[in-house]
């Protein structure tokens, strides 16, 4: 039997109307979320990482400000605008959209973010509340990923959850997600020998390498849970996943697809990151 589709466009979709009745509600008592993301350069993919989070927000009602600055910036202005949203109190989320510049060392912008307006959930604090399960704003992708195995009952304790990548913002994290939920967890990455004898027993495999169709059904267990992280641009223009998708869901239980997979759940819970961030819940 081909797997089942978990579409992230789909319940991203249900979870923003929810969102937009919570937005609503908190309006209405005199608090509206509010959401700054800084952007620095011009590169094409991060404008346009940008506009759709912009537009999200708009679609739940939370206001947002993108602020604009030149590749030539320094690290100290930017830290001095940090600081001023730190201070805001109006501003409850603050979102640095990555890669910066070279003169501008991330790990420095990452921790001058004040954790409790973190929502991308990078800051070594909010990591390290997730890692010894406190509650905390969580990276978006992860905590996307989690969202989607849990609205399809996806049972995830006691199970084998590999994943492959161990990047801050997406492997490790979604790792530590899953073993907080009882998973045996496997990490495997580029220097992993022999990496389909771990993917092979995978009850749930997590793709997040940024290599076009890496797996297929070769490399899957019968019934396998195939979440697909990647985004990889093809030379025809159009976006594939880490996984070759025709192949995995003839053998998949579950499969997300891309492109209306994760990349829209990433959003999708930076948007409840802010709600939660304005409500005070995390890191309070
Ligand atoms: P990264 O480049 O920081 O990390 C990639 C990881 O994959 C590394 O840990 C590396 O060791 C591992 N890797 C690379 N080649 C491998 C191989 N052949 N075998 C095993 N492991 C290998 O990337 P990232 O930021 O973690 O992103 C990973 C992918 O996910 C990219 O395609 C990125 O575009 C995508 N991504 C998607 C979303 C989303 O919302 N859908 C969000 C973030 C990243």
């Amino acid at each position: 039997m081909p797997a089942e589709i978990i579409s992230g466009k789909e319940l991203g979709n249900e979870l923003r109307q929810e969102m937009k009745k919570e937005v609503d509600q908190l309006k209405n008592s005199g608090l509206t979320p509010h959401l700054t993301v800084i952007i620095v350069g011009d590169n094409p993919a991060s404008r346009s990482y940008v506009r759709g989070k912009e537009k999200a927000s708009d679609t739940v009602g939370i206001s947002s400000e993108v602020i604009e600055l030149p590749s030539s910036v320094t690290e100290e202005e930017l830290l001095g605008l940090i600081d001023q949203k730190n201070r805001d109190a109006s501003v409850h989320g603050i979102l640095v959209q990555l890669p910066l510049p070279e003169q501008i060392r991330e790990e420095n912008i990452i921790v001058a973010i004040d954790p409790a307006k973190d929502v991308d959930g990078f800051h070594p604090i909010n990591i390290g509340r997730m890692m010894t399960g406190q509650d905390a704003l969580l990276p978006c992708t992860p905590y996307g990923i989690i969202t989607m195995l849990k609205s399809r009952n996806i049972p995830i304790e006691g199970k084998h959850a590999v994943v492959i990548g161990r990047s801050n913002i997406v492997g490790k994290p979604v790792g530590q997600l899953l073993l907080a939920e009882n998973a045996t967890v496997t990490y495997c990455h580029s220097k992993t020998d022999k990496l389909t004898d771990y993917t092979k027993s995978a009850d749930i495999l997590i793709a997040a390498a940024g290599r076009a169709n890496m797996i297929n059904k070769e490399h899957l267990k019968e019934g396998a849970v195939v979440i697909d992280v990647g985004i990889n641009r093809m030379e025809d223009g159009s976006l594939t996943g880490d996984v070759d998708f025709e192949s995995a869901k003839e053998i998949a239980s579950y499969i997300t697809p891309v492109p209306r997979g994760v990349g829209p759940m990433t959003i999708t819970m930076l948007l409840k990151n802010t709600i939660q961030a304005a409500k005070g819940l995390a890191n309070s």
